[in-house]
C-alpha cells in the first residue's frame, strides 16, 4: 500500500477521493473501512475518481482510501485451468464456499491456491543463462497438458538456483542473477496488469484455421488461429450456443470463456453446466483446459468492464507458453454497456446512443490482442489467441454502434438471423450476410490438409446458394411451374445442402461437431449428388421421379453418420444414387421401346 486519502464524495459506484496525491490513472485502490476494490479512472484538481468494483452502499465520506500503487493486475500461474473467476479474478468457487451464494464485499481471496503442491520439473540448469520467455520448467496439468513456467518478459540473467518437485505457488522456483548482480527470486506466480498486452517477439500472418467443427463456419466462413470473429444476433438466435459449442468442439488447447451475463440465470447455468461437459478430444472433463470468467448482470458494472481484460490477459499467458488459445466472449455488448454506464457517471460527453466516443477504440484495442505470435524466449514457440465474441444488438438491429464498431474490426462476421432461428434452422447463421476475410490466407492449408479441389468445391457451393436465391426470387414472381426442370433440381439440391450441410444440431450426439474430412466428403456428396440427379434430365427421366428418388433420403441423412465412416459413406451413397438413376433411365428406355413397338404394331395392324 502506498498513499492514503479519504472519501470526498460518493455517487453510485464512483467515489471521489482527496489526498491521493501520488495515485496514477488505473491504479488499484482499497476504498473505505471494508476495503472495497476499485480503480482510479480520473484525476482532476486534486481529486481522484475511483470506480469501485463492488456495491458501495454503506460507505461514508471521510473513510480512508488506500492506493496500491499499481494498476489492476491478474495472478498468473498453475491452477488457473479448471477454475471460475469473477471479472477481477476473484475465484468464484471459493467465494461460494466461504460466503454462501453471494460475494461478500471487500473479500480478498487469492486467485491462485497457495496451499496446493505442484510437481515441477526443471527445464534449465544452474549456471545456465535465461532470457524473458524461456521455459524454466513444467508442471503436468489435466490429462495431456503441461503448464510451462516462464521467465518474466523483462528479465535476463544466469540461473543461480532452480527448484524441483513439489512446490507451492509462492515458493521460490528459481533464483536468477541479473547482469548488474541483482538477485531475482521467482515463484510459480507472476502478475500482469490487465490493460497492457503481454509482449511477444512478433506477430505472424495467420495461416492455420481455428477448426470449429461447424460446417457453415469451417467451410464457408472460416476463422484463422489468431483471428477474430463476431457473432451478432438478436435475443434467442443462438449466440450462446455458438460460443459454447465452439468452447467444446473448437480445436484449441485452452479455452477462456468470458460470460458477461445476458440473463441472470445464464451464468449460473454456465457455472453448473461447464463442469459437467466432457472434452470430446480427451474424454476427460472439458474444464481441464478451460478458465471461466463470469459476471452476472447484477454484479457491479466496473467488474463487468474489467472482465474482458482479465480474460484476454490469461489467454495471452497461455499463448506465451506456446498454446493455441480461444477466447469466447458472451457478450461484448454487455461490456460496452458497462463502459457506457461508467462514462455517464463521469459525465463525459456521450457519443452515439450514449456510448462514449472512445468505445470503438477500446474495442479495437481488445481485438488487437488476438493474434498468432512468435513468443519471447530462446526456443522458437508459436502461440495464438483467437477471439470469438457475441454481440447482442437490441432488437437484432445491426446498425447500432456496438455491432457497427465490432464489424469494422473483426476478421469474420457470423451474422445470426432471427427468421432462420424462428424456422429452427440452427446455427442461424445467415450465409448471405456473413463473411470471412481469412479465406484467401487459409486456402493453402485447406488445399494441403483437406483436398486439392477444396477451393473449387467451396466455389460451387457458393454459386449454388446464390443461384437458389435468384431462382427463388423468380419463383415468387412466376410460380414454380414456370421455371425449367433444371432449376427445380437446383432448388432441391440447394435445399438438401441448407438443411443437412449448413444446418447442424448442437445437441445431436454425432452431428454436433464435424471433422474437416467429413465436411469435405459431405460437400462432395451433395454437389456430386446434385449433378447425378441433374444428369437424369438428359435421359428424359420425368422431374417428379428425379425429385422423389429414394437415395436422396439417405443423402439427406449422411450428416448423422460418424466421421470415421467417411469417405466410404459418401462414395456409397453416390454409387447408390448413380445406380438408381441408371435404373430409372433403363426403365424409361424400356418403356419408350415398348411404346414404340406398340406404335409400330399398331401401324402394322392397320
Ligand atoms: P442467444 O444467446 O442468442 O439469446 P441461445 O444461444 O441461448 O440464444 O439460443 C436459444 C435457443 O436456440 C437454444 O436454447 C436452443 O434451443 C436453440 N439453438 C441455438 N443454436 C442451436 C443449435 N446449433 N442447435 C440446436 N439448437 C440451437
Ligand atoms: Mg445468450
Amino acid at each position: 500500500m502506498q498513499a492514503a486519502g479519504t472519501i470526498h464524495r460518493i455517487s453510485g459506484s464512483a467515489v471521489e477521493a482527496k489526498g491521493l496525491s501520488r495515485a496514477r490513472m488505473y491504479d488499484v485502490v482499497s476504498v473505505g473501512e471494508s476495503g472495497l476494490t476499485g480503480e482510479v479512472i480520473r484525476i482532476e484538481s486534486g481529486l481522484a475518481t475511483v470506480q469501485v468494483y463492488e456495491d458501495t452502499s454503506g460507505l461514508s465520506v471521510g473513510e480512508p482510501v488506500l492506493c496500491h500503487g499499481h494498476p489492476l493486475t491478474v495472478e498468473l500461474g498453475p491452477g488457473l485451468l479448471g477454475r471460475a473467476f469473477d471479472g477481477i479474478q476473484r475465484p468464484l468457487s471459493s467465494l461460494l464456499q466461504t460466503e454462501g451464494d453471494f460475494i461478500l464485499r471487500g473479500t480478498s481471496i487469492p486467485s491462485i491456491d497457495r496451499e496446493r503442491l505442484w510437481s515441477f520439473t526443471p527445464a534449465v540448469h544452474e549456471n545456465g543463462s535465461v532470457t524473458g520467455g524461456d521455459i524454466l520448467g513444467t508442471i503436468p496439468v489435466g490429462s495431456r497438458m503441461e503448464h510451462r513456467i516462464l521467465v518474466p518478459p523483462d528479465l535476463a540473467g544466469v540461473v543461480v538456483e532452480i527448484g524441483s518437485r513439489d512446490l507451492r505457488a509462492e515458493d521460490v522456483v528459481a533464483t536468477v542473477e541479473k547482469e548488474d548482480g541483482t538477485i531475482i527470486r521467482l515463484s510459480l506466480i507472476s502478475r500482469w496488469p490487465v490493460r497492457i498486452p503481454r509482449p511477444f517477439k512478433e506477430k505472424t500472418s495467420p495461416d492455420h484455421p481455428f477448426i470449429t467443427g461447424q460446417r457453415i463456419l469451417d467451410t464457408l466462413f472460416p476463422i484463422a488461429r489468431g483471428g477474430t470473429a463476431i457473432v451478432p444476433g438478436g435475443f434467442g438466435t443462438g449466440k450462446t450456443v455458438v460460443e459454447q459449442t465452439l468452447a467444446k468442439h473448437g480445436e484449441a488447447d485452452v479455452i477462456i470463456y468470458v460470460g458477461c451475463g445476458e440473463r441472470g440465470n445464464e451464468i449460473t447455468e454456465v457455472l453448473s453446466d461447464f463442469p459437467e461437459l466432457e472434452d470430446p478430444r480427451t474424454g476427460g472433463p472439458l474444464m481441464e483446459r478451460t478458465v471461466l470468467v463470469v459476471n452476472t448482470s447484477n454484479m457491479p458494472v466496473a467488474a463487468r468492464e474489467a472482465s474482458i481484460y482479465t480474460g484476454i490477459t490469461m489467454a495471452e499467458y497461455f499463448r506465451d507458453m506456446g498454446y493455441n488459445v480461444a477466447l469466447m466472449a458472451d457478450s461484448t455488448s454487455r461490456w460496452a454497456e458497462a463502459l457506457r454506464e461508467i462514462s455517464s457517471r463521469l459525465e463525459e460527453m456521450p457519443g452515439e446512443e450514449g456510448y462514449p466516443t472512445y468505445m470503438g477504440t477500446r474495442l479495437a484495442c481488445f481485438y488487437e490482442r488476438a493474434g498468432l505470435v512468435q513468443t519471447l524466449g530462446t526456443n522458437n514457440r508459436q502461440g495464438s489467441v483467437t477471439i470469438v465474441s457475441a454481440v447482442s444488438p437490441p432488437g437484432g438491429d445491426f446498425s447500432e454502434p456496438v455491432t457497427q464498431s465490432s464489424m469494422r474490426i473483426a476478421g469474420a462476421l457470423w451474422a445470426l438471423d432471427t427468421s432462420l432461428a424462428q424456422r429452427r434452422h440452427y446455427p442461424a447463421i445467415d450465409w448471405t450476410k456473413s463473411y470471412s476475410l481469412f479465406v484467401d490466407r487459409l486456402t493453402p492449408w485447406y488445399v494441403e490438409k483437406v483436398a486439392e479441389d477444396w477451393p473449387a468445391q467451396r466455389k460451387t457451393l457458393n454459386r449454388m446458394l446464390e443461384r437458389e436465391k435468384e431462382i427463388t426470387e423468380m419463383v415468387q414472381l412466376v410460380g414454380e411451374d414456370a421455371i425449367p426442370d433444371s432449376e427445380r433440381i437446383l432448388l432441391m439440391g440447394a435445399r438438401l445442402i441448407r438443411e443437412n450441410f449448413l444446418r447442424q444440431n448442437a445437441y445431436h450426439p454425432v452431428d454436433a461437431t464435424c471433422s474437416m474430412q467429413k465436411q469435405y466428403w459431405m460437400l462432395v456428396a451433395f454437389l456430386k449428388g446434385h449433378e447425378i440427379v441433374m444428369s437424369g434430365l438428359d435421359d428424359e427421366i420425368p422431374l417428379e421421379s428425379l425429385l422423389e428418388m429414394e437415395t436422396l433420403e439417405d443423402l439427406a441423412r449422411i450428416n448423422e453418420l460418424p466421421d470415421d465412416l467417411f469417405p466410404n459413406a459418401a462414395e456409397q451413397v453416390l454409387d447408390r444414387l448413380s445406380e438408381e438413376i441408371r435404373a430409372l433411365g433403363e426403365q424409361i428406355r424400356t418403356q419408350r421401346a415398348r411404346f414404340e413397338e406398340e406404335g409400330s404394331d399398331g401401324q402394322s395392324a392397320e
